[in-house]
C-alpha cells in the first residue's frame, strides 16, 4: 500500500526509529568508554582529598570493579540495541504474531487469549535473552570481586519466584488493559491510566507486606539502644513508621543498604544487615536522616506526581499510535486491521509491545534531565541529615559505603552528568563537614 511512496509516513518513521537507534547505541558506547578510561587514567593513585581516608588498594579494587562492569556493560549495550533491532526492523514481533495467530486460528477463537499469549512470550523470550548476562554479572564479575553470596540454588529459587510473583500481577493487569483498549472506546487510554496508577499504588502497599517477604527475612530491629536513637530521630524529625526492621541482605551480597517502604502511616524503616555490621549507630542515625529528608523535602511526592504526569502522556501518545498504520508498518510490523480489512483481531498487543519497545528509545536522550533532578534531591537530603544528626557521621558513612561497595571515587563528569542519580563522593563531601573540613 504505502511502502513503495519515498515520502510515505511509515518509512519516515522507519528512519525516524533507526537514526534515534544509532544514536542512542552511538552516545550509549561514547559516555561507557569515557567513563573506563577515565577511571582506568585515575587507578594508579588515591585522588588527593581521599588520601588517608581510603587505601590504594580499595581505590584499585574500585577501579577494577567499575570496569569489569564497563565491559559487560558494553557487551549489554550492544545486545540491548540488537534486541530492540530484532523485535522490530527485524521483523521478530511480526513473526511472532503472525505464528500466535496461525496458532489460534486453527482452535478458533483469538482476541484476548492470542493478545496475552503475545505478551506473555514477548517477556519469556526477552527474560531468557538476558538471562546469560545476567548469570555472569553474578557468579562471575560479582563473585571475583567478593560480593556475591548467591547459590545457584537460591539464584534459580529466586527466578521462579519472581517469574510467578510476576506473572500473577503482570497476567490480570495485561488483560485488564487489553480488554480497556478494546471496549473502552476513544478514551480508553485515560481509564487504562486510572488502572496503571491504582496497580501502582496496590503494588507500594504489597510490595513491603507481601512480596518483599518472599524474598527475604524481615526482623524487628533487635538492637534497644540503637532503636530508642532512630525511634528519638523519626520523632524529632516528625515521621510516622509502622516498624524498623533488619533484611538479611547478606544472603544475596554484600552491598549494603537502607530504604523507606509503604505508603502514609504504614511506611517501614529496612535496613540491610550488611549495613548495621558496618556502620556505627552515629552513621546509621545519619543515613537514616539523609532517606528523612527526601521525605521532608516532598521527594518521593515530586518524584511521584512527575511519574503520574509523564505516564498519562505515554497514555495519550499510545492512545494516537495505537491507531496508526505507519507505527506498526514504520516498525516491521504488519498490524491486523492492513493483513486482513474488516476483521475483529485487535492489536492492542501488538501497540503496546511496540510502544514499549520505541518509548526507551527516545526517552534515553532525556536521561541527563532525570538524573539531575535527583542529584540536586541527593544534596538536599544530606543538608537535612546534616541538620538533623550528624554531618560528619554521615560523610564517614558514606567514605565507608563507597570503599564497601567498591564505587569508584573518580568517574568521568560527563558521564555523572549523563547517568549518576547521587553526586559523587567529593561533591556530597565537599558540601558537609568533617572528615570532609580536610577534604
Ligand atoms: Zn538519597
Amino acid at each position: 500500500m504505502e511502502g513503495s511512496n519515498i515520502f510515505s509516513p511509515s518509512l519516515a518513521f522507519t528512519l525516524v526509529f533507526a537514526l534515534a537507534l544509532c544514536a542512542q547505541l552511538l552516545l550509549k558506547f561514547w559516555l561507557a568508554t569515557r567513563q573506563m578510561r577515565h577511571v582506568a587514567g585515575h587507578r594508579a593513585q588515591v585522588p588527593p582529598p581521599f588520601a588517608g581516608h581510603i587505601p590504594l588498594a580499595a581505590h584499585q579494587k574500585a577501579a577494577d570493579y567499575t570496569l569489569a562492569k564497563g565491559r559487560v556493560g558494553l557487551l549489554e549495550i550492544a545486545l540491548g540495541a540488537a534486541v530492540v533491532l530484532g523485535w522490530t526492523l527485524l521483523g521478530g514481533l511480526d513473526a511472532l504474531n503472525q505464528a500466535l495467530l496461525a496458532l489460534v486460528d486453527e482452535r478458533g477463537g483469538g482476541g484476548l487469549l492470542q493478545q496475552l499469549a503475545l505478551l506473555a512470550a514477548f517477556a519469556l523470550i526477552n527474560g531468557l535473552i538476558d538471562l546469560p548476562l545476567t548469570l555472569y554479572q553474578t557468579f562471575v564479575i560479582e563473585q571475583r570481586f567478593g560480593f556475591n553470596r548467591m547459590t545457584l540454588r537460591l539464584w534459580l529459587a529466586d527466578l521462579l519466584k519472581s517469574t510467578l510473583v510476576g506473572a500473577l500481577f503482570g497476567l490480570p493487569l495485561a488483560a485488564a488493559v487489553l480488554w480497556l483498549m478494546g471496549a473502552a472506546g476513544t478514551l480508553w487510554w485515560l481509564w487504562a491510566w486510572a488502572l496503571w496508577m491504582g496497580f501502582n499504588l496496590l503494588l507500594m502497599v504489597l510490595y513491603p507486606t507481601v512480596i518483599a517477604p518472599l524474598f527475604n527475612k524481615f526482623t524487628p530491629l533487635a538492637d534497644e539502644a540503637l532503636r530508642q536513637r532512630i525511634t528519638a530521630l523519626l520523632a524529632r524529625c516528625g515521621f510516622a513508621a509502622k516498624g524498623l526492621f533488619v533484611m538479611d541482605g547478606s544472603r544475596r551480597s554484600a552491598h549494603a543498604n537502607a530504604y523507606f517502604t509503604g505508603l502514609g502511616a504504614a511506611k517501614r524503616v529496612v535496613f540491610f544487615d550488611t549495613l548495621l555490621q558496618r556502620l556505627t549507630p552515629d552513621e546509621i542515625e545519619a543515613v537514616l536522616a539523609h532517606e528523612l529528608g527526601h521525605f521532608k523535602h516532598h521527594h518521593i511526592g515530586k518524584r511521584m506526581a512527575a511519574l503520574f504526569a509523564m505516564s498519562l502522556a505515554g497514555f495519550v501518545l499510545l492512545g494516537w499510535l495505537a491507531t496508526q498504520p505507519w507505527f506498526y508498518t514504520g516498525l516491521g510490523v504488519r498490524p491486523n486491521f492492513m493483513l486482513a480489512p474488516g476483521s475483529q483481531v485487535p492489536n492492542d498487543a501488538l501497540a503496546l509491545l511496540l510502544f514499549a519497545l520505541v518509548v526507551p528509545v527516545f526517552g534515553y536522550f532525556f536521561a541527563p534531565l532525570w538524573a539531575g533532578l535527583s542529584r540536586r534531591h541527593e544534596f538536599e537530603a544530606d543538608a537535612y541529615a546534616a541538620a538533623q544528626a550528624s554531618g560528619a557521621a554521615l560523610a564517614s558513612a558514606l567514605l565507608k559505603l563507597h570503599e564497601d561497595n567498591a564505587s569508584t571515587l573518580t568517574p568521568d563528569p560527563l558521564y555523572v552528568r549523563f547517568y549518576y542519580s547521587h553526586p559523587p563522593a567529593l561533591e556530597r563531601l565537599a558540601r558537609l563537614p568533617a572528615p570532609a573540613a580536610n577534604l
